[in-house]
């Protein structure tokens, strides 16, 4: 058969198997809601969401004041933030944010590694900002007295409190050893001692609930956060009670109310739309066989299904040509990023699709009709991870009895594949509006809290202070 012929037909099949019609998404919600239930009442949870309380016991209100610090730590990018509160009507007086990218060795580097780096790149910021007034006696008497400090920490961590926490494991490639059943805070603290630095650090969050935080500080609304980024997770407010069995009686939160950090990134259904190439993910990446709901949505994965897409094609048919040395067997050499280019592309030529082809991959001289199929594969995979996501967000609307409320809410989402993926907004509003239907629709309004995920935690080190 011609190639082209062939490379249709497989992105065709693909594209079947892919299909979330409302019917799918309907019944993966009452199994996302069913399994977040569950979760709340078992210790371990291998497939399903963990459903992990973060003894959050003040949510910011607004009145919060003075001067904190945050890091945020959790994917892609590694933040420092510093903000100055002015309380009710000041609100955020002043925020400084300095973001680095995390090396890839550091992320499979030893645990002291990695904090050394966090608590060098934090004193420099902290110096820098804060301290450069100050003789160096002043600044030491200072420090202890002054600095205060939130600290995101975005991968599963058994908490008892909300001032530290053991790593359960960790996700989204990283792999420091030493860490793993560590309290993080603790090893954070030490590695801020070997930098000569003291600080206080008041809380230890996830990113899902430094954004509700941020959400509820702009609008008192907001009751449910969503990330979308490199890793997909989200959080909402639940009644202490619900944790009965999950927790023992001297381990319940002190609050009538905390927040849950629902780690819904280990989801699974039997409902949920996998091809052959998903399934070869999913054993081959971070965590094999586990996450496969993470697997299908966010950041750190979309890119590379439509790369294994991309090179079954080429197995398959040739179709890129026979001589490519392609850079497409490597894994992880598409990113979501550049999957987004292809796809946004409006070109009449396609030439930002042809441009990709040749600087990721070196294949040159494709025909239109081939760069529109790598369009469709981008939109497949797209379409499918939005709709999916909005799967998420009505699961927990149902799961607190919001589907079919009439009063206003809000929905605080941070992450850079939310922020800057539009038609995977667009996937992910249409879903919603199919599952809610308009006029609940018309009642949720979704918010970016952009760098909400470390605001919230220099906001909740203030109302934790
Ligand atoms: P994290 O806090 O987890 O490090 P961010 O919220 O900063 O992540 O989001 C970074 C991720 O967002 C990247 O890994 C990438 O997958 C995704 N992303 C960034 N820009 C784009 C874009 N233009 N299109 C699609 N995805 C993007
Ligand atoms: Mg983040």
């Amino acid at each position: 058969r011609d190639p082209m012929e062939e490379c249709v037909m497989i992105v065709e099949q693909f594209r079947k198997i892919c299909c979330t019609s409302a019917d799918v998404l309907n019944l993966l919600v009452n199994d996302l809601v069913s399994s977040m239930e569950a979760g709340l009442k078992t210790k371990d949870s291998k497939n399903s969401p963990k459903m992990l309380p973060s003894f959050v016991e003040n949510l910011p209100n607004g009145s919060e004041k003075g001067s904190y610090f945050a890091l945020d730590l959790g994917g892609t990018n590694f933040r420092i933030l510093h903000v100055e509160l002015g309380g009710r009507k000041a609100k955020v007086v002043k925020q400084e944010v300095e973001e680095c990218s995390i090396p890839e060795k550091l992320k499979i580097a030893t645990g002291r590694e990695l904090f050394d780096f966090i608590a060098e790149k934090l004193s420099t910021f902290v110096r820098k900002t804060h301290g450069s007034t100050l003789s160096n006696h002043d600044w030491h008497h200072h420090q202890r007295k002054e600095l205060q400090l939130g600290f995101t920490f975005s991968f599963p961590v058994d908490q008892k409190s909300i001032d530290g926490g053991s790593l359960l494991e960790w996700t989204k490639g990283f792999k420091c050893d030493g860490v793993i059943g560590e309290n993080v805070v603790q090893l954070l603290e030490e590695a801020l001692a070997r930098n000569g630095l003291e600080m206080k650090v008041n809380v230890l969050i996830n990113d899902t609930v430094g954004t509700l935080a941020a959400g509820r500080y702009l609008y008192d609304n907001t009751i449910i956060a969503i990330i979308l980024g490199t890793g997909t997770n989200s959080a909402y407010i639940e009644s202490s009670a619900a944790l009965r069995l999950k927790l023992d009686e001297s381990q319940l939160p002190k609050s009538t109310t905390t927040v849950i950090n629902t780690e819904w990134s280990y989801f699974w259904s039997p409902y949920l739309p996998v091809t052959d190439i998903d399934m070869e993910l999913l054993h081959e990446s971070p965590l094999p066989g586990q996450q496969q709901y993470e697997k299908l949505i966010s950041g750190m994965y979309l890119g590379e299904i439509v790369r294994r897409v991309l090179q079954k094609l080429q197995r398959q048919s040739g179709v890129f040509g026979k001589s490519v040395l392609s850079n497409l067997a490597n894994p992880h050499s598409l990113d979501a990023r550049t999957m987004s280019v292809m796809h946004e592309d409006e070109s009449c030529g396609l030439q930002k699709v042809a441009k990709v082809l040749e600087e990721n991959f070196d294949i040159v001289g494709t025909s239109l009709e081939l760069r529109r199929l790598v369009q469709t594969v981008c939109d497949v995979v797209c379409q499918r991870a939005g709709r999916l996501a909005a799967v998420g967000i009505v699961a927990m609307l149902k799961k607190i009895g919001w589907d079919q409320a009439s009063t206003t809410i809000t929905i605080a989402v941070d992450g850079g594949l939310y922020e800057h993926y539009k038609k995977f907004r667009g996937y992910l509003f249409d879903a919603m509006r199919e599952l809610l239907g308009e006029k609940v629709a018309e009642n949720i309004s979704i918010v970016l809290c952009k760098d909400g995920s470390g605001i919230g935690a220099a906001l909740l080190a203030a109302s934790h202070s």
